[in-house]
């Protein structure tokens, strides 16, 4: 297994400065309350890093009295600065310096009479900040919602910082079609788009692609859905325990690629979400080594063996009718024996019915009653409850 580590994964730089402030800010006051509005970055684990340390996220300004208040870094409206300065406390501001850029445009361009558009997420904290900065902005988070737009006059158009830049250039598509003076500031973050980039190249040339991520991050959504786009065993995982359940469950991945090679010629990329610590890559990289070393070590057989697809009495699985007898079907299931339905549990109708029904090549959906029969490698197997199952191309 090669495994392809994206040159981007990792703290970006608003991140990485964002916390470095919180940890300052924690280690020289000491004694002192510190809370932060809302969660400083979307990074769970970082969080609660952070909370270990003595920090108290809180969503209401109105509880703290005293003490020392962190701004996240997605940033806040001028509402919220001025709630801020009537109580009294001192704040630190991680607000990353490309978001407060976009507060700066639109303020500026609001004052000017442009009407604001922000391209993206509506209901994410950086968007919610940038709205307060012109009350009259509007927020599109589709090509539809664009379409919808009804604008006349000047307009300035920018950015969530983590919005794709496909996104980005279809919305701006439709805006350029219905005014002429429009201003267009794309504020995507350059490390967004790098990352987003370097992930649809990897996500091009391998075999299985894993993402490492708090799936609340907007961004590390984004390199899911960009690396699932282009290959479709990406798996999203937040740390080492999860890459766990994907060795246990997803062994044909990494084991076996779809057209059949085994073991070591398979390609594996990895990225990560800019609020992703380097700690959490290194550790699910070295599970990934571990595993590795351990498919080396294996024999052609045992490699085979676990490329297997691993199955259970009791469940609905899809297979493919590789052969049709007078008395019973044969099923590739992906498991290491091939799976029979005896007649009887097909149908009470006549034997040539079954060759009139089915065929080599059909793909079907089928219970497992039992795993083993006791007699060797033989499956029983029969549809979910019901007799005269349809192959599933017939079904469609
Ligand atoms: S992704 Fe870009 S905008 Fe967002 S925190 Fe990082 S550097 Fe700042």
């Amino acid at each position: 297994m090669d495994i392809i580590l994206a040159g981007t994964a990792g703290f970006c730089f608003g991140v990485n400065r964002a916390i470095r402030m919180v940890e300052d800010c924690l280690d020289n006051n000491k004694g002192k309350r510190i809370y932060s509005h809302g969660q400083v970055i979307h990074n769970k684990q970082v969080i609660e890093d952070l909370q270990g340390k003595g920090l108290k996220v809180i969503e209401d300004i109105d509880r703290v009295d005293e003490g020392i208040l962190i701004i996240r870094a997605h940033g806040i409206s001028p509402a919220i600065y001025e709630q801020i300065k009537k109580k009294n406390v001192e704040a630190v501001d991680t607000t990353c310096p490309f978001v407060k850029k976009i507060h700066i445009k639109v303020k500026e361009r609001s004052c000017e009479g442009c009407k604001i558009v922000i391209a993206g997420d509506r209901n994410h904290p950086e968007v919610i900040g940038i709205m307060g900065w012109d009350k009259d902005a509007v927020v599109v988070g589709s090509e539809q919602e664009a379409q919808e737009l009804e604008l006349s006059g000047k307009v300035c158009v920018v950015a969530q910082t983590t919005l794709s830049k496909e996104k980005w250039d279809d919305i701006c598509g439709i805006i350029k079609q219905k005014v002429n003076d429009a201003e267009f500031c794309n504020t995507i973050c350059s490390a967004t788009s790098e990352r987003q980039k370097e992930a649809r190249e990897i996500a091009g040339k391998v075999d299985a692609m894993i993402v490492i991520g708090d799936p609340g991050s907007s961004n590390t959504r984004k390199l899911y859905e960009i690396s699932r786009k282009y290959c479709e065993n990406t798996f999203l995982i937040e740390n080492k325990e999860q890459l766990e359940k994907i060795l246990e469950t997803e062994k044909v991945f990494l084991y076996r690629t779809q057209d059949g090679r085994l073991g070591t010629d398979i390609k594996v990329g990895v990225t990560a979400g800019a609020s992703t610590p380097d700690r959490i890559i290194k550790e699910v990289i070295g599970r990934m080594s571990e595993e590795n070393k351990q498919v080396e070590e294996m024999s052609f057989e045992e490699l085979f063996e676990n490329s297997m697809r691993v199955i259970h009495d009791g469940e609905v699985v899809k297979g493919k009718i590789i052969g049709v007898t007078g008395k019973e079907i044969f099923v590739d299931l992906g498991y290491k024996a091939d799976g029979i339905i005896p007649l009887e549990e097909l149908s009470d109708a006549p034997e040539e019915k079954l060759l009139d029904k089915y065929k080599a090549g059909d793909e079907i959906e089928v219970y497992i009653l039992k795993v083993n029969d006791g007699e060797g490698n033989a499956l029983i197997i029969s549809k979910d409850g019901t007799r005269f199952p349809k192959p599933l191309n017939q079904v469609r």
